[in-house]
Formats: C-alpha cells, structure tokens, sequence
C-alpha cells in the first residue's frame, strides 16, 4: 500500500501527518510481524488479510486473525506481538481488511 495512503488513513484516526509520518518511519523494515501487518496488511502467522476487531486504547488494539485465530496486539510503530486472551474479548460478528484499515474514510 502506498505510503500516502497510510498517511491519509492515519490522519482520519486522528493523528497529524507529520505524526502519522514518524510513526511509519518508524516501523522497524527488518521486523517480519511489522512488516507483516503495517506495510502488508496481513496476518504475519497465515497471511490472511481479514481480522475481527477487540479491545482498544490510546494506540493500542487487540485484533484476531479470522484465517487461522491468532490475536495480536498492534500499536504502531512498535512490533505487534500476539495475544492469548479468549475470543470472547473479540466481536466476531465484525471482520475488516487489515490493508484496508490504514485507508481513510471515502477513499477508494
Ligand atoms: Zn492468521
């Protein structure tokens, strides 16, 4: 996904574009789970795109893999690391395209 549009969606999250812009320049490019999930939008264990949506806060969020079930905690820039909380903590009846998150509202 293009760097502008990670930007773009970012800022909808409510951050600037020159925050938005450190925050990816700050993802480690040698971290596999990082590049898996902010650059590729993937899930890094199955590379499945589609995930259901958990608990948040600040910029934090747990997310479940719907491919293969794997919960991750995602707060970029930092590495995501997966979870073990059940899937209860999860609205499964919800599920978004991680390559689609970062893309603002509107866009195509
Ligand atoms: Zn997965």
């Amino acid at each position: 996904m293009p760097t502008k549009e990670r930007l773009r969606a970012l800022t909808v999250r409510g951050r600037s574009v020159a925050l938005a812009d450190q925050i990816m320049g700050a993802v480690d490019a040698n971290d596999g789970p990082s590049v898996a999930i902010y650059t590729k939008g993937q899930c890094p264990n199955c590379g499945g795109h589609m995930f259901n949506p958990g608990p948040q806060g600040g910029l934090a969020e747990n997310v479940r893999c719907v491919g293969c079930g794997l919960k991750w905690h995602i707060a970029a820039p930092f590495a995501p690391h997966t979870l073990d909380n059940t899937d209860e903590a999860y609205d499964l009846t919800r599920e978004f395209d991680m390559r689609e998150y970062h893309r603002g509202e509107g866009e195509a």
